[in-house]
């Protein structure tokens, strides 16, 4: 489990966010001001840093040269409301990794988010298995049991988002968002479709494909 600090002393700010990041699985810490940041930061209990700019003690600048000043590597999201400010923390002054203008959607923070932890995870494996599925990322390649299968564009993708975490369920409103590029809207017709051809594509293997009720749907890890 990821583990994310948030340094936020505005709580109109902190509280949606802590709750939409533990809702995602997120081991969450709040702290409200700098020097807590930092201190945090730099003792290795997080593997992602959301720092707001403003904060009381020390401001989220000084927090992010400060870390980068000891060696700290730790991925640092920066929330700022000045899109000038943006371009200071994000180049090479401050070392943030990538920031995000206030006001944001919740939506588009997870997804900077799952990037940043991504990108700190190190390289994605080129090839990924699951119960005899093989996903080939470099060529779009999807073969069952050795035999390919014709996915469209959005299946791949589809697969892909469950394949990168299997044995985990992936939310319906994650799925729409990241493969449709559309906020959840209620109306997922299309996405019980694409998982619904997905499966047939899939063969055998396409039983491991499980929903989750009310939720979203799972790869299993062998079946
Ligand atoms: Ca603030």
């Amino acid at each position: 489990m990821s583990r994310v600090l948030v340094a936020e002393d505005d709580p109109d700010i902190s509280e949606p966010l802590v709750r939409a990041l533990s809702r995602e699985g997120y081991d969450v810490t709040l702290v409200t001001t700098g020097p807590a940041a930092l201190t945090h930061a730099l003792g290795g209990h997080a593997d992602l840093l959301v720092l707001d700019l403003g904060l009381p003690g020390m401001d989220g600048l000084e927090v992010c040269r400060s870390l980068r000043g000891r060696g700290s590597t730790l991925p640092v999201l920066v929330l700022t409301a000045r899109s000038d400010e943006a371009d200071l923390v994000v180049g090479l002054d401050a070392g943030a990794d990538d920031y995000v203008g206030k006001p944001f959607r919740i939506a588009e923070l997870l997804a900077r988010v799952r990037a940043q932890l991504r990108r700190a995870s190190g390289p994605e494996p080129d090839v990924l298995t699951a119960g005899g599925v093989v996903v080939d990322l470099p060529s779009r390649r999807v073969t069952v049991d050795g035999v390919e299968a014709a996915l469209t564009p959005k299946e791949y993708d589809l697969l892909l988002m469950l394949m990168r975490r299997v044995g985990t369920v992936v939310g319906r409103d994650e799925l729409m968002r990241e493969v449709w590029q559309t906020e959840w809207l209620g109306a997922t017709k299309t996405l019980d479709m694409h998982v619904s051809t997905l499966r047939k594509k899939l063969g055998d293997a396409g039983s491991n494909v499980t929903t989750v009720r009310g939720v979203g749907f799972r790869m299993e890890k062998d079946g």
